[in-house]
């Protein structure tokens, strides 16, 4: 069975899409830690980042970057975190975090986002591409 991003890059769950090629995809995360927050993805399905080819995994690495730099650039923040977790959804995937402090990183809590925020931030970061 798909995995819930699989279905999101396929455009049958619905997302604020930020970037894709043909090997990777990213978009918001819908629970975000800080905002901005944005998950990096392969197309191809695999369930553990570190299962990825070398080469798929450095591709991954060098499209989340032009996607931090957007990001850097659209939201008030230091640097962007990255962090890999993967307990959620088995669907190997980056997480992006605008930061300014050490306990931005904090999974444990989440900012609320309105759909119009959502879409503003969107915006700014897919202008900034
Ligand atoms: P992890 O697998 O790294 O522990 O967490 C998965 C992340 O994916 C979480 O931050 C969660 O909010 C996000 N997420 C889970 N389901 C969806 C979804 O359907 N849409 C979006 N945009 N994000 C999701």
């Amino acid at each position: 069975m798909a995995t819930i991003f699989s279905r999101i890059v396929k455009g049958e769950i619905p997302c604020y899409k930020i970037a894709e090629d043909d090997r990777f995809f990213a978009f918001m995360d819908i629970n975000p830690v800080a905002k901005g927050h944005t998950l990096v993805i392969p197309k191809r399905e695999d369930d553990y980042i570190f299962n990825l080819e070398d080469d798929e995994i450095g591709g991954m690495m060098v499209f989340a970057k032009k996607v931090a730099k957007a990001i850097e650039k659209a939201v008030p923040c230091k640097r962007i975190g990255v962090a890999v977790i993967g307990l959620e959804v088995p669907h190997a995937h980056i997480h992006l975090i605008p930061i300014t402090q050490e306990s931005d990183m904090d999974f444990k809590k989440h900012v609320k986002m309105s759909e119009e925020e959502f879409i503003e931030v969107q915006k700014r970061i897919v202008e900034n591409l």
